[in-house]
């Protein structure tokens, strides 16, 4: 139940949580793919942090809600990246170790890992769906086609899998048995293993790790774990979401030679005839947008 909702205008609408709402989040595990989980263990600060860190250089303090909107949304915008960084979260991950391959590479989080060396591993390995065992796709050369492989070929990809993690499991505890250390006992379990870490990382950063990670571009499996973050953040940083969303994650950039191409689109465009009733393009957004299409109307 959101106990604060607030209309910017008829478009932009936000529902505020209360603190004690949000804080109710904390600990709830979402699930993700078949023995994976993310759980907020902490989150530091609101939308109005942000604004707040941003209104340092002027000595202001918070200004109404839509002022505070509108400066998000600006600096979402313009890319003024540091007031994100002022608000911080940490999840506990659950999570197959060839997702943990991918994630680790977003170096800007600070991370505690489940350790093998210590604890003994467990006996949970990720086996995709069978709506997931699909072809190679010939354009994405990194990713999966949409076509599924026929079913009774899938069917033994899926038992060969778990077939294979199951005997790998059963002779890591046969090492274990023979008093082999655990640290090299396990080298010889599969990508597909589970394991747990804390992940802190500041608003900012996971923005960028959210915009790369649910694009569709990016694996599957990490998709799952970042729209499930994503669902998370939208709730704790509603107006801040809502100008990532608006403005980065369903943006594009075009390259100079796509640019040229695209030209004569716009030579006509008149800026003034644009309806500006929308909140979402407000008065600067439309001379920001004059500039822009000057700018590609210079282009030789
Ligand atoms: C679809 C997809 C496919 C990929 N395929 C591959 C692949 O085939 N092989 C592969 O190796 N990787 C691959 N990656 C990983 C990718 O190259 C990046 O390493 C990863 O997305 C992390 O991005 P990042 O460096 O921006 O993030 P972070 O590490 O979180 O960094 C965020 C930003 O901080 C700054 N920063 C961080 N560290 C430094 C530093 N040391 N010096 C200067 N600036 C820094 C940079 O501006 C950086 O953009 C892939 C990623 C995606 C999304």
């Amino acid at each position: 139940m959101k106990n604060n909702k607030f209309k910017i205008t008829k478009y932009l609408r936000y529902d505020i949580m209360s603190l004690e709402e949000k804080h109710n989040l904390i600990g709830k595990e979402i699930k993700c793919l078949d023995h994976g989980f993310v759980r907020l263990v902490d989150f530091m600060g609101d939308d109005s942090s942000i604004v707040q860190s941003a209104r340092v250089s002027y000595g202001k303090g918070t200004k109404s809600v839509r002022e505070d909107t509108t400066l998000i949304r600006y600096l979402m915008r313009h890319q003024h990246t540091s007031p994100f960084e002022m608000v911080e979260l940490k999840f506990h991950i659950r999570l197959p170790i060839f997702v943990a391959r991918q994630w680790v590479r977003h170096r800007t989080a600070n991370i505690n890992e489940y350790s093998g060396r210590y604890s003994e591993m467990t006996d949970d390995f990720y086996v995709p769906e069978q709506s997931q065992i699909r072809t190679q796709d010939e354009v994405n050369k990194q990713g999966r086609s949409d076509k599924q492989i026929d079913d009774s070929i899938a069917k033994d990809i899926l038992d060969s899998m778990e077939q294979h993690q199951k005997q790998s499991y059963n002779e890591y505890l046969g090492y274990l048995d023979k008093g082999l250390a655990r640290e090299i006992a396990r080298i010889n379990l599969p990508l597909s293993s589970y394991t747990e870490w804390y992940w802190k990382i500041d608003l900012h950063n996971l923005f960028r790790f959210l915009k790369l990670r649910m694009d569709w571009h990016a694996q599957y499996e990490i998709r799952v774990y970042a729209e499930a973050i994503a669902g998370i953040v939208r709730e704790l940083y509603p107006i801040s979401y809502q100008a990532f969303s608006d403005y980065i994650l369903n943006s594009v950039t075009f390259s100079y030679a796509e640019l040229s191409k695209l030209k004569e689109l716009f030579k006509n465009v008149k800026i003034e005839d644009l309806e500006d009733t929308d909140p979402n393009f407000s008065k600067f957004e439309k001379i920001e947008l004059q500039k822009k299409i000057e700018f590609i109307n210079k282009i030789d």
